[in-house]
């Protein structure tokens, strides 16, 4: 049971019910013992600001932030980490010495390290990396694999003028657009593709792509993780390529504000993972 002195935290977001973070959080704080709680904090956009404003002053070492609250941030946190700025959002929240709100991201992070746990072999610098989509998630993988060293980033998502958008955003010259659906023109000579794009997730329609013109050992990672096993992922270990799922992306990305906010560097484990996708 949580004491007086508690350590708080949560995850903020409109709607918030469908959200595993208090699960993964609650986890971690069961298994190392630490004295505190992690909430789910239902806000509306309308609340947002104040809610977040008023966390210090709750007693609140930080917070987590999901939909619709990521980009808001931006504009409310007293100082946004750089790569959270190139991203163009805020997931993670910590209170400072002085109440003030410091905002970053680690999605790039949890890809990165779940990439380095699930396809230990896997180098950015192997060959060009093809990116499926240009929302939220796109940009954070779009810049882990920039700042990780890949040679070329090809981004191809359904609505072209996206993709370059994000391109321009990203403003590096390794980052190329390539229209959808031209796939032999898109794979060639890749060394990694990348979904995340919507498609495949339960409710939304399957991924279907040719895969053949993709090079043989090229990694396939789908970051869509309800189902655990995306039709994608089928396909492509059908095809023989190596495959990564993307519930490691979910449970690497919470370990810097769990870090942060209980004091203790947590480990991704089975344990954890199948605490987590019980009903995934
Ligand atoms: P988002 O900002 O809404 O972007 C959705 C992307 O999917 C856009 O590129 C969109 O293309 C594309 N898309 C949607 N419907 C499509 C269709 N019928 N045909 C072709 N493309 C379609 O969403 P997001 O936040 O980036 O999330 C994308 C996925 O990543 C979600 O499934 C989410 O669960 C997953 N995700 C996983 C993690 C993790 O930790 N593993 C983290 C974040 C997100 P247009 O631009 O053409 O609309």
């Amino acid at each position: 049971m949580p004491t007086g002195r508690a350590r708080l935290a949560g995850v903020m977001g409109w709607p918030i019910a469908h959200s595993r973070s208090p699960r993964l959080h609650g986890y971690w704080l069961d298994q190392y013992g630490i004295d505190g709680v992690y909430l789910p904090l239902a806000v509306r956009p309308e609340h947002f600001e104040a809610a977040l404003r008023a966390l210090p002053k709750l007693g609140f070492r930080g917070t987590n932030l999901t939909l619709p609250h990521k980009q808001a941030a931006l504009g409310v946190c007293d100082a946004v980490d750089p790569q959270a700025a190139r991203i163009g959002a805020v997931n993670t929240i910590v209170v400072g010495d002085q109440g003030e709100l410091r905002g970053s991201n680690s999605d790039a992070f949890g890809f990165l390290e779940n990439l380095r746990v699930g396809a230990p072999r896997w180098r950015a610098q192997a060959g060009p990396a093809i990116v499926l989509g240009a929302g939220g998630a796109a940009r954070a993988v779009a810049v882990a694999l920039l700042d990780a060293g890949v040679p070329e980033l090809r981004l191809v998502n359904r609505t072209h003028a996206r993709a370059c958008r994000l391109a321009d955003d990203l403003n590096d010259p390794r980052v190329n657009v390539r229209s959808w659906p031209n796939w032999p023109v898109a794979f060639t000579d890749g060394a990694m593709l990348v979904n995340a794009t919507s498609l495949g997730m339960q409710g939304q329609p399957p991924l279907e792509i040719d895969l053949t013109a993709l090079p043989p050992g090229a990694l396939v990672h789908d970051i869509v993780y309800t189902p655990l096993r995306t039709p994608l992922l089928d396909a492509a270990a059908i095809a023989g390529h190596p495959i990564v799922d993307g519930l490691g992306m979910l449970l690497h990305q919470a370990r810097p504000g769990f870090a942060a906010w209980f004091g203790m560097e947590p480990e991704v484990t089975e344990g954890l993972r199948h605490h987590v996708m019980v009903d995934l």
